[in-house]
């Protein structure tokens, strides 16, 4: 049994191009990486794989996948044992153990957290672009500061609409656990005992895990009332010391350096300018663990405490 965060180190520590780079001889070009696909007769390097998305893509044969389901159909492995194959390439340690009914209630617990934080992301995407007050109001303050729909896209924003859609009602309806609303910071119960959301009239920037996952959201007013963010508060998976902005897409940059930015905006708008090594901090101070984890995943990064 691995346990959830030795998963998410592995995960974290995973390049695609490394993985697939020990089995088929990689060239880059621009963005992506350039092979040989191993999954049918491939006479021109037809398989792409993007170091970015940390995904591939074979454009013969249609085969796409990440570093995971490659190495699984590529050795024929289980997913327990891909990681176990991933985490020896990358020095990870495997603490071997029995689960405890404790222990597979918390992963439950965290998985069902992790579920409705992604339903969180889409409901709010999708009343972004699909309705006339997201359309009005949220995407159109995104088009005005210049960001392209590709842009919006790529990270995921959203907006919360307030009473005219409320993500608890259309959560409930779609069976999830009042519980789980509450305890993902997404919405908080009133002295009554009902259920309000805690994100309205505001753009919704989810944040991401190092691998790609939302942990967890800021939500910006368009007018001068305050606060002029609110971020979700510390959950499990979310703690705002431990997280930066966009870092999922700042990782796999080879420029050895980050930018690191005030807010959500600058960000964007540097990313989408060209420049991906770009992050910022979740609305703190720059905290140690931060500028632990920059170096980290700079090239020769250093630090000095
Ligand atoms: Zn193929």
């Amino acid at each position: 049994m691995i346990d959830q965060a030795t998963k998410e180190k592995i995960l974290d520590a995973v390049r695609i191009e490394e993985v697939i780079g020990d089995f088929v001889s990689l060239r880059r070009r621009g963005a992506n990486y350039l092979g040989l696909c191993p999954f049918h007769q491939d006479k021109n390097p037809s398989m792409s794989v993007s170091s970015t998305k940390g995904i591939f893509k074979c454009f013969s044969c249609g085969k796409a996948g990440t570093a995971v389901s490659f190495v699984m159909e590529h050795e024929h492995l289980t997913y327990p044992e891909a990681l176990r194959y991933l985490a020896k390439k990358y020095n990870i340690e495997i603490v071997e153990k029995e689960e405890s009914a404790e222990e597979i209630a918390g992963r439950m617990r965290h998985e069902s957290l992790q579920i409705v934080t992604e339903y969180a992301q889409k409901y709010y995407q999708d009343v972004l672009w699909n309705t006339d007050t997201g359309r009005a109001i949220g995407l159109s303050y995104f088009r005005e500061r210049k960001f392209t729909d590709e842009t919006i896209r790529k990270f995921g924003l959203g907006y919360a609409a307030g009473r005219q859609h409320e993500l608890y009602k259309d959560a409930l309806q779609k069976g999830y656990k009042r519980e789980y609303l509450i305890d993902t910071g997404l919405c908080v119960e009133r002295d009554n005992g009902d259920l309000a959301d805690r994100f309205f009239d505001r753009v919704m920037f989810p944040i991401y895990s190092v691998s790609g996952r939302v942990i967890a959201f800021g939500g910006r007013v368009l007018d001068d009332s305050k606060p002029k963010y609110v971020n979700t508060s510390a959950t499990p998976a979310f703690k705002k010391s431990k997280n930066l902005f966009a870092l999922n897409y700042a990782k796999n940059t080879d420029a050895g350096y980050f930018i690191l930015c005030e807010g959500y905006m600058d960000v964007i708008s540097i990313n989408q300018a060209g420049f991906e090594n770009v992050v910022a901090t979740l609305g703190t101070a720059l905290t140690p663990e931060q500028a632990r984890i920059m170096a980290q995943y700079a090239i020769d990064g250093e630090i000095n405490d």
